[in-house]
């Protein structure tokens, strides 16, 4: 059943709610398909899109001129980046009442978090690791997909008979699946605002629980509330773990990481603190239901029948599985108001090779690299661990002097972080630096350890040799003894933004 941009207006019938329901239960199903069946649906789907794009994009359709209208060969069409995104913003849009300006209005104004922007899109900003943050606006059926996969994917369900699956069905609607998203980002970031609009179709099934992850009553929150599903970033779980007597939830079944790299260590901790399985999700703000973690192998099942992702080398040519490419390209088959068509991203990734012991069916992630250069190790009591630009982003974006900044590791553990303000204005350097430490302290690093110097600067400059402006450099690089372990969960992060970008 397709889904429409009309769900979350109120429903016609208690027919259409059921309806609804329904088809967000079966999305469990598409994973235990045959690979050609998925492929068959994918195909259909991207031929809707190329032609709603065509149709209601004046940016692709330029950009698609010289091939023919009923061409869906996929690697036979352009590539679209960041920048030439976010330059064409207006024209990128199917909905010419969604524009740029309009957006960033919105989003000037902090009591529009957790609004839908015209009553019915979900919008946010991702990250500027590349120089320049990219605006996103997401339908209702990104949405749906994004809470219907969360119910229904990523778990290790028997071996999907009609009957278990009518029978795992039932028992979702008699006991409701309990997610709760600990975010340490609040705002305009991609999931903080996307887990604010759980379709109202999905409340018998579904209750949700979303809370800041430096909320001084979080322990008692979790506790009243009784997750199922508990989604955060890998250093917020640990911080929990560490609080274990006074957490009490009989009820969960697994634990969530994103944002931040996993590693084999971590997750075998959350394991066994938590007693459950650790899933760690590999989604990006583009596209925020790209996979669900595999409950029993390291990386992410592709949700391949609503997103395509060509995992391709530095000249943009494919990849088999079993190799590491060099970045992704992404196609999301769900969003039709924004188009992502062959978009790229810097996230290097290696599918694997064989069937996962899970049972999924779906294309499986084996190790999903990061940019590597937007991570420093730093070397705390425990051993080394990564600081992403998080911490940073979330610490100076709301800042409205700030212009841009910097952050360089001169040394293991001391940071240099420049800010450049906007012209005219004067920015706080202790009110920034405040800020800071306020975000590595929730998200569990110790201060003391930490050696931060923070400068203002009258401009900041791209980097020499790539001319490509740079939020995180690092003159140590990865540590010459990070080990074995250390290097295995490198290559196993995630650097995608999710719950905690
Ligand atoms: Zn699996």
């Amino acid at each position: 059943m397709a889904t429409n941009a009309t769900t979350s207006a109120p429903f016609a019938s208690f027919f259409q709610l059921i309806q609804r329901t329904l088809w967000a239960l079966r999305q469990f199903a598409p994973s235990r398909q045959a690979p050609e069946a998925i492929q068959r649906t994918q195909q259909e789907r991207l031929r809707a899109l190329l032609a709603q794009a065509r149709a209601g994009s004046a940016f692709y359709r330029e950009k698609f001129r010289h091939l023919p209208e009923d061409c869906t060969d996929l690697q036979a069409f352009p590539i679209t980046t960041k920048a030439e995104m976010m330059a064409h913003f207006d024209a990128v849009v199917t909905d010419p009442a969604v524009t740029r300006a309009g957006v960033e209005g919105f989003m000037s104004d902090a009591a529009n978090a957790g609004r839908l922007f015209l009553g019915k899109y979900a919008v946010a900003h991702t990250s500027g690791s590349q120089g320049q943050p990219a605006l996103i606006v997401q339908n209702q059926q990104v949405l749906d997909l994004l809470y219907a996969f969360q119910l229904t994917r990523g778990q290790a369900a028997g071996a999907g008979s009609a009957v278990g699956r009518l029978v795992q069905t039932v028992r979702r609607l008699l006991r409701p699946t309990r997610v709760a998203v600990l975010s340490s980002a609040q705002g305009f970031f991609p999931s903080a605002c996307v887990w604010q609009h759980l379709p109202r179709y999905l409340h018998w099934c579904m209750r949700f629980l979303f809370v800041p992850a430096n909320d001084p009553r979080l322990l008692d929150k979790l506790n009243e509330f009784s997750p199922s599903v508990l989604t955060a970033m890998p250093s917020t779980l640990e911080l929990l773990a560490l609080n274990d007597e006074e957490l009490h939830l009989p009820r969960l079944e697994r634990l969530i990481t994103c944002s931040e790299p996993l590693t084999a260590k971590t997750r075998e901790r959350l394991r066994h603190a938590f007693g459950v399985p650790v899933l760690d999700n590999y989604a990006c703000g583009e596209c925020l239901f790209l996979s669900n973690g595999c409950p029993t192998a390291p990386g992410a099942h592709l949700n391949s029948d609503w997103a395509i992702l060509e995992v391709v080398d530095a000249h943009n040519q494919p990849v088999p599985p079993g190799q590491p490419g060099h970045k992704v390209l992404l196609t999301n088959l769900a969003n039709t108001v924004q188009p992502f068509i062959r978009y790229e991203l810097g996230d290097g990734v290696t599918m694997a090779t064989e069937p996962c012991g899970c049972g999924s069916r779906l294309p499986r992630l084996q190790t999903i690299r990061g940019r590597t250069e937007d991570v420093f190790w730093l070397h705390i009591a425990q051993g080394y661990r990564a600081l992403l630009e998080y911490p940073f982003q979330h610490a100076f974006d709301p800042l409205r002097e700030v212009r841009e900044w910097q952050a360089v590791q001169v040394e293991r553990n001391h940071l240099i972080i420049r800010l450049e303000s906007i012209p005219g204005t004067v920015v706080d350097v202790e009110a920034a630096r405040r800020r800071l430490e306020e975000r590595l302290r929730t998200t569990g690093w110790p201060l003391a350890e930490l050696h931060l110097t923070l400068e203002a600067v009258p401009n900041l400059t791209p980097d020499e040799p790539t001319t490509k402006f740079r939020h995180m450099v690092s003159h140590t690089g990865p540590p010459a003894d990070l080990d074995t372990e250390h290097m295995d969960l490198q290559a196993e992060s995630t650097g995608s933004p999710c719950a905690g970008e």
